[in-house]
């Protein structure tokens, strides 16, 4: 793997690729010039890999399909690619295209150097308020711009958050995300998503919103700051319990600025969750983060997002 190409990669192939790619569905493995495992997932491996003709540094996640032959599998990986594949933000991993061949399919990702927020995480056990509040600034940005297009992610968590060379936070995993044309009228029941961030209405199989994500986003607040999710238990009944019916302790060596957003964002009743532009305008997020709810705001979707994926029975 030549990785003294990263640097030349990373300032120009990517606006290159994004603009003048070629038709990544129609490349096959042969193209890539595939390194070392760079993570291992529930149901693939990820491969570091350069684009043979590009030179273009990618992460290549590579599934068996005979490990897909499950339905719900084969739908999430539907929604990876129909869903991540026509978003464009600085705060979202991009996924440039697939290909499959007889046992395999691959999704061509954004290559994140710097891993997942997780083991980042596990190695300092808590962040100080500065750098939890600027991951938290992005992965609201992120979040304004899913919201804005309609799709809830599901599966919000520090496992599904990595880290560019610069220190840029990027949402990844849209293997649960999901369209929905009203949020105000949303019929979506599924209990879907990790425990320890699941939002008190689903866990009670009540019709639920895109502020289940902020209610996760609360929740990955709390984890940054304090080390450990804020309702964590042995099991899983006694986890939705607290879920559904413990108010959050902080400790005291948390802000009150960081308090008080951290409280806002984990209202057990969906309504009273603030919007992606309140958390922006918050005052712990407003403190380390110049121009917040300005910057990155707005950028345009690749191609137009596909408005007739209709997930709504999930
Ligand atoms: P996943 O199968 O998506 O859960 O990925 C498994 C692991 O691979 C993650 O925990 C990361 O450590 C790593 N990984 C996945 N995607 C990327 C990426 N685009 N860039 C760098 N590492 C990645």
């Amino acid at each position: 793997m030549d990785i003294s190409k990263e640097d030349e990669c990373d300032k120009e192939n990517r606006a290159y690729l994004l603009t003048k790619q070629p038709d990544f569905r129609i490349l096959s493995m042969k193209d890539f010039k595939v390194g070392h495992e760079i993570g291992k997932g529930k149901y693939g491996r990820v491969h570091l890999a350069t684009n043979k003709s590009s030179g273009y540094i990618v992460a290549l996640k590579i599934l068996l399909k005979h490990e897909l032959k499950h339905d719900k599998l084969l739908q999430q990986l539907e929604r990876e690619v129909e869903i991540q594949g026509n978003l464009n933000h600085p705060n979202i991993l991009k996924l440039y295209g697939y290909f499959q061949d007889e046992k395999r399919v691959v999704m061509i990702l954004e290559w994140a150097p710097l891993g997942t927020l997780y083991a980042q995480l596990k190695r300092q056990m808590r962040f100080v308020e500065k750098q939890a509040s600027r991951y938290i600034a992005q992965i609201a940005k992120s979040l304004k711009y899913v919201h804005e297009h309609h799709i809830v992610h599901r599966d919000l968590k520090p496992e599904n958050l990595l880290i560019d060379k610069q220190g840029i936070l990027k949402l990844a995993d849209f293997g649960w995300a999901t369209y929905v044309q009203d949020f105000t009228n949303s019929s979506l029941k599924t209990i879907c998503g990790t425990l320890d961030y699941l939002a008190p209405e689903m866990v009670k199989r009540q019709p639920y919103n895109e502020k289940v994500d902020v209610w996760a986003l609360g929740i990955i607040c709390y984890e940054l700051l304090v080390g450990t999710p804020p309702f964590e238990s042995i099991g899983f009944h006694p986890t939705i319990q607290r879920i559904v019916l413990d108010e959050v302790t902080i400790p005291d060596y948390v802000s009150r600025e960081a308090r008080d957003i951290i409280i806002m964002l984990l209202q057990k009743n969906p309504i009273n969750r603030p919007s992606m532009e309140q958390v922006l305008n918050h005052p712990w997020i407003r403190m380390y983060n110049k121009n917040s709810s300005s910057q990155n705001s707005q950028p345009k979707l690749t191609k137009t997002i596909i408005t007739n994926i209709n997930y709504s029975n999930c």
